[in-house]
């Protein structure tokens, strides 16, 4: 099985399940992400800050899969802001990956208190522009930063790489996105895990014989969402994947709305600043 795509606002196709890879190990990259390609995973997210892009790469060539199968994503990280550092940036992060062109480039972290991401999207578009990277988008843009560069450039990002789980639904951004023609991805879909000991997700886990994991999964995907969950034990590798032969009743899927809390487990994009 290979996991079914979506398709972006300039036409390109992107798998709507992929395989994140925060907080691995450098030393344990190539590996892990070896163990997700032959699963069947073809979208790998990483990021300047994982420092795991060589491991992503190497596991990547040692695959030997025809690079318009792959779907590789990194980040822009907050010290490379800025038009001139964002190009030396994505120089930087393409020869750690080995590719000679990436498929989803996103600026990180919008900085709104330094003003710095109208620039850094100029570059982005420049790369877009040059060929370099197959779309473009951002990640942690809250309603008021997207609206700011939609003013102010020219390209609407691709994708908007946000903290979503069912804790923490974000109702309010889902629906600017979609009025914009901007997907949503969501990062930490299992909450980091605390969504799994959920009651509610028990008791639907048990109705569909799956696991908490696979029906948080599956609801994401039932609403549109793009994720990218994110394990180094191969069984739970494997369990992520298997979200393709069952589908939650619509009823289902409104319940788990009830989960909403409004909480992050991650930094709040509005002055989360690290350098
Ligand atoms: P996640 O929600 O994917 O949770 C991962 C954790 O959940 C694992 O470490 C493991 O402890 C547990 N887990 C995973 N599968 C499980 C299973 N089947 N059963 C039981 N437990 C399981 O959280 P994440 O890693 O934070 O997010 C996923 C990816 O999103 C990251 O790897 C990264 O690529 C991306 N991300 C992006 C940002 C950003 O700022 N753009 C921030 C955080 C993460």
């Amino acid at each position: 099985t290979t996991a079914p795509d979506l398709t972006l606002n300039n036409g390109v196709a992107i798998p709507q399940l992929g395989f994140g890879v925060y907080q691995v190990p450098a030393e344990d990259t190539a590996q892990v992400v070896q163990t997700a390609l032959e699963t069947g995973y073809r979208s790998i997210d990483t990021a300047a800050a994982y420092r795991n892009e060589a491991g992503v790469g190497e596991a990547l060539r040692a695959a030997g899969l025809p690079r318009e199968e792959l779907f590789v994503t990194t980040k822009l990280w907050n010290s490379d802001h800025g038009y001139d550092a964002t190009l030396r940036a994505f120089d930087a992060s393409m020869a750690k990956l080995g590719l000679d062109y990436l498929d989803l480039y996103l600026i990180h972290w919008p900085l709104p208190a330094r003003g710095t991401a109208v620039d850094t999207w100029r570059a982005f578009e420049k790369l877009y522009a040059d060929g370099r990277v197959r779309a473009i988008g951002v990640s942690n843009f809250e309603i008021a930063h997207l609206r700011e560069l939609l003013a102010r450039t020219d390209i609407v990002p691709a994708v908007n790489q946000i903290e979503l789980h069912p804790y923490l639904q974000q109702g309010d951004l889902r629906a600017f996105h979609a009025e914009h023609g901007i997907a949503t991805e969501a990062w930490s879909p299992l909450g980091q895990g605390a969504v799994l000991g959920d009651e509610m997700i028990a008791g639907l886990a048990d109705k569909y014989g799956k696991s908490p994991a696979q029906i948080v999964l599956r609801w994401h995907l039932q609403r549109g969402t793009v994720v990218i969950p994110k394990s180094a034990t191969p069984s739970r590798i494997a369990e992520n994947f298997g979200v393709f032969d069952f589908e939650l009743a619509t009823d289902d899927v409104a319940e788990l709305g009830e989960l909403d809390a409004g909480k992050r487990t991650g930094p709040d994009p509005d002055t989360f600043n690290l350098a």
